[in-house]
């Protein structure tokens, strides 16, 4: 049984990240990596499903122990990756995606460089304020800033391998699915597919 794929996620918020993940997860294949974080949980969170949420003090003791792949901190919060998260599983044969922001996209791109990574781009600036905006959970300021760290994040998206564009769902869907077969299908990942051919004769 071939490994599973590490696959990097990124997206600016309000791209709609998580309509396309949703759908994704369908696919019994893939997995998300459960993240630790020292953010307050949201009405919307379940501790160990969303996130494993975690004090900083505790955070910063699995960091020293080297129990994270990658961590950064966002808006004021410590986020990592957990190894245990990740490794188990694509021993398994299963693919897994990490929905994680710019700084620990990078660090993980160094340390595997066998990951897939991919970036998520809103149809237009125009269309992720139209989406923001429709959200009505956040107040005019902080539609600004979340626009304005957009524009930073997606300057950083010519280092992911992919860039889909989230204009309707089933294309963008469509779009996730193809880049990971075409990566499955890389002559370095057939060997085995090869040897077995040879050995059918
Ligand atoms: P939120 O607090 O809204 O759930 O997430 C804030 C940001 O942190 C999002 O961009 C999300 O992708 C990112 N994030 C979530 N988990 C991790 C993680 O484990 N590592 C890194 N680097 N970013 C993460």
């Amino acid at each position: 049984m071939s490994k599973g794929r590490l696959i990097v996620f990124s997206a600016p918020s309000g791209c709609g990240k998580g309509t396309m993940l949703a759908e994704i997860l369908k696919d019994s294949r893939f997995r998300t990596s459960i993240s630790a974080t020292t953010r307050n949980p949201r009405p919307e969170d379940t501790d160990g499903v969303t996130y494993h949420f975690i004090s900083k003090e505790e955070f910063l003791k699995r960091k020293e122990q080297g129990l994270f792949l990658e961590s950064a901190e966002y808006v004021g919060n410590c986020y990592g990756t957990l190894l245990s998260e990740v490794d188990p599983y694509l021993e398994k044969g299963i693919n897994v995606i990490l929905e994680i922001e710019v700084n620990g996209a990078l660090e993980v791109m160094k340390k595997r460089p066998d990951a897939i990574s991919i970036f998520v781009l809103p149809p237009s600036m125009k269309e992720l304020r139209r989406r923001l905006e429709k959200r009505g959970t956040e107040e005019q300021s902080v539609i600004e800033e979340r626009l304005k760290k957009a524009e930073w994040e997606i300057s950083h998206a010519p280092k992911y391998d992919y860039i889909i564009v989230n204009g309707p769902l089933e294309e963008a869907v469509s779009d996730f699915f193809a880049v990971v077969r075409a990566e499955e299908l890389k002559a370095e990942s057939m060997g085995e597919t090869i040897n077995e051919v040879l050995q059918n004769a």
